[in-house]
């Protein structure tokens, strides 16, 4: 009797103590599905992330939110007219509303929140409401995931590059401070179509988070020749933020998946980058809150057990895979200089890192030897970042 009451008393503390601490969620905050350009139903992806041991996603097509009535027609192809009876094979024909005439298959779609019930549960899953909010100047994309939006924003135009990701930043502000809902902008895969430069982001208020690796093959994540890479320009827009006192610009990783029943290189798929939050309970608010104050961190793989900033230290620790090797690296730029570099770089499965005075902000980048299954680049191995801090 008296074992069983410590047993209970244990349990409390380590109930109690446990709420009360911040968890780690995973989440991938850039998804397509039938709504727009995926290729698969919203249903059969959030089962595929929920399986995979994911914490939330945002379903995030282009100018559309998964609510009203809209009909898919479904390509005639023999692996989309599988995919369909598979659909209906986990859905059940009384959940499904589909119809077969001379135009040929036609679905029509789950909305948001016809699908959400059948996935969410507290402390587990959660959907986040989300548009990829897109847009072209001179065939040039411009796109943001609006995470956690409300209403569809229609896309605002602007005279050049700037302009337009400022009025649609903008537009997502102004609907978070009409519902007193959180919203969450990240600008997307910026070397699409080569279209946004560090400069163009240097020159925006209020921009915190940007896509430092997309999963979608056409992105050019590392630049080439003439382009900088995604993470040479972090640095440089945050060498303009630091000197003008701006909150630092913050970086996640995203599938934007697209395609579910094509795989490699060519293709889009699901589970190529993601973002591991801190956060103390997981709803929009929570997660959010917890991005905002750059309580994240960016993978396309690794993952870390420990991730600390005391105000002057970076600390953090891999959660190490057998027989694979870790490069920990820590990025930042000294007083004067006009680019980052490489401070320190340690082998090994933790590191920490105390900021000299001479440094203006710093990251770290943790590099495994590990090969990417299925990477955005054949060859890539699995990669993590950390969020860039400045000495408090
Ligand atoms: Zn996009
Ligand atoms: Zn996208």
């Amino acid at each position: 009797m008296k074992k069983n009451l410590l047993a209970i008393l244990l349990f409390l503390v380590a109930f109690t103590s446990e709420s009360q601490e911040n968890k780690w969620y995973k989440g991938n905050l850039h998804t397509h599905s039938y709504w727009s350009d995926g290729d698969e139903f919203p249903e059969m992806i959030m089962k595929w992330y929920k399986n995979k041991g994911y914490d939330f996603v945002a379903v995030s097509d282009h100018n559309i939110i998964a609510e009203g009535e809209k009909w898919k027609k479904i390509s005639k192809d023999s692996l989309y007219q599988q995919a369909f009876k598979n659909y209906v094979a986990e859905y059940g024909e009384n959940w499904v509303n589909y119809k077969n005439d001379e135009e040929g298959l036609q679905v029509q779609l789950k909305t948001l929140e016809e699908f959400r019930p059948l996935f969410e549960e507290p402390e587990k899953f959660m959907i986040l409401k989300a548009e990829e909010v897109t847009s072209y100047l001179d065939g040039k994309a411009v796109h943001m995931g609006a995470i956690n939006v409300q209403e569809l924003i229609e896309p605002r135009e602007g005279n050049t590059i700037a302009e337009l990701i400022q009025n649609n930043l903008d537009a997502i502000k102004e609907q978070s401070e009409a519902t007193g809902e959180p919203m969450l902008q990240h600008l997307n895969h910026p070397n699409f179509t080569y279209a946004i430069k560090a400069e163009d982001i240097i020159q925006l208020d209020g921009e915190r988070f940007f896509e430092v690796f997309n999963g979608h093959p056409y992105v050019n994540n590392y630049g080439d020749s003439i382009h900088d890479s995604t993470e040479i320009m972090w640095d440089q827009v945050n060498i303009a933020y630091h000197a003008e006192g701006k909150p630092l610009l913050l970086g996640i990783a995203t599938d934007d998946s697209h395609h579910y029943h094509k795989f490699g290189a060519k293709w889009s798929n699901a589970g190529r980058g993601w973002v591991e939050v801190r956060a103390t309970e997981l709803t929009p608010s929570g997660i959010i809150n917890a991005m905002e104050a750059g309580d994240f961190y960016a993978t396309t793989g690794l993952e870390l057990s420990e991730l600390d900033f005391d105000g002057s230290k970076i600390s953090l620790k891999i959660k190490a895979e057998e027989n694979v090797n870790y490069e920990i690296q820590f990025i930042g730029v000294q007083k004067g200089s006009t680019k980052s570099e490489i401070l320190k770089t340690l082998k090994g499965t933790e590191a920490s890192y105390e900021i000299p005075e001479n440094v203006l902000f710093a990251r770290a980048k943790i590099i495994s030897d590990k090969l990417k299954k299925n990477p955005y680049k054949e060859g890539d191995t699995e990669v993590a970042w950390t969020q860039p801090v400045s000495l408090q």
